[in-house]
């Protein structure tokens, strides 16, 4: 099969029908980007086998965090397994993992928890219940006087407040459908003709978003034109904006470059820059963006939760919603009125959109009206 190019490996995999689907993910004389997409074909309920195939022949171990990332309740009954095998042998377990980690899971993780000691096991107790995301497991977080919990909970998208926890992650997931000449790098066609997340329809119950060209509010400081990075008018529901209809996202490419920075938003959505000027190293490498309309694919919990070294250039990551991509540690950016952390509004990927890679993650904080803008960077 290594004599076979990659472009023939996907013809194979074209060919292939959905009941075949399967063996063909766990063919290891296949590329590993070739079954990643096989993998991401699938109907949702398949990766229970295929993660079963995985458990049981003990191969093809790398396909686990893909399955896993997609179908979380494939892992569950394998999880306890998973943690004998390699937790106690000081191998290395993947904390998301545990995103489908059920009741007798995280009874046994809290247990382990509240253990005295410190070492391998016990870190990660915290921060495999803090991936689960259940509210019993984030209690058992919020109890705790253990000093990793913030950041154990930030990398689940998820911050200690008050008595409880709260999520930064909006229940809603939009991906963006940007049409072919926005995009600056074309992506190879097996890509955009077969991964679900650049093939999918575009759902006619949404509204579009405008992205690109000028918003009709001037920058305070230097008085030009902002750029408009997205506009949502109205904003769809799900994403955690109850404080505002319209919401225009834009930035002034002469007074703030890829440094944070934030926006308050008036009662027509409008921004005004609220934060200082920063050195204008742009994030956005071209000059003029003509405006152009997005159309939203709702594709449910499956693409919510998006990996940027899974993803490895294949997927499309341009959304509303969901949980960041971080290329680097979370980083939640905080609202510079109240002092909270901002909500997961958008994220947009440059490396799609243009040549410059990395991607900006847009903030909200909804009583404040406030939004911000953090960018990550592979490169730098
Ligand atoms: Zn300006
Ligand atoms: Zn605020």
């Amino acid at each position: 099969m290594s004599a076979v190019s990659i472009e023939e490996q996907f013809e194979r995999l074209r060919s292939t029908p959905p009941d075949a689907l399967r063996a063909l993910v766990l063919d290891d004389r296949m590329h590993d980007l070739v079954r990643a997409c096989a993998v991401s074909l699938l109907p949702p309920e398949a990766l229970d086998g295929v993660i079963h195939d995985i458990m049981t022949t003990g191969r093809s171990y790398s396909l686990v965090d893909e399955a896993a990332l997609q179908r979380p309740t494939a892992l569950t009954p394998h999880l306890a397994y998973l943690w004998a095998m390699r937790v106690d042998n000081d191998l290395d377990i993947e904390p998301r993992w545990w995103r489908g980690a059920d009741a007798t899971e995280i009874d046994r993780l809290a247990a382990a928890l509240r253990t005295p000691g410190r070492g391998y096991a016990h870190e990660l107790a915290g921060r495999c219940l803090a991936e689960s995301r259940q509210p019993a497991a984030w209690a058992a977080l919020a109890d705790s006087a253990e000093p990793e919990v913030d950041a154990w909970l930030a990398a689940a998208g998820a911050r200690r407040d008050g008595d409880g926890v709260r999520s930064l992650v909006p229940p809603a997931c939009y991906h963006l459908l940007f049409e072919a000449p926005a995009q600056a790098r074309p992506r190879a066609p097996w890509l955009t003709r077969w991964h679900p997340t650049w093939a999918a329809g575009a759902d006619p119950g949404l509204p579009t978003v405008t992205h690109g060209g000028l918003s009709d509010a001037i920058c305070r400081l230097c008085a030009a034109p902002m750029r408009r990075l997205l506009l949502l008018d109205p904003v769809p529901a799900g994403l955690g904006v109850t404080s505002r209809a319209r919401v225009d996202i834009a930035y002034c490419r002469a007074c703030t470059g890829s440094e944070r920075s934030a926006y308050r938003h008036d009662d027509a959505g409008r921004p005004t820059l609220v934060s200082n000027p920063t050195d204008a190293v742009a994030f956005q490498s071209k000059e003029e963006r003509p405006a152009v309309t997005v159309r939203l694919a709702a594709l449910g919990p499956r693409w919510a939760v998006q990996d940027w070294g899974l993803a490895n250039d294949t997927q499309n990551l341009n959304r509303l919603g969901g949980e960041p991509t971080w290329i680097e540690r979370p980083d939640y950016a905080p609202c510079p009125t109240c002092g909270r952390l901002t909500t997961a509004l958008a994220q947009l990927d440059w490396g799609c959109l243009e040549d410059t890679g990395g991607l900006t993650y847009v903030g909200w904080c909804d009583p404040c009206a406030t939004s911000t803008l953090t960018h990550q960077h592979p490169y730098r």
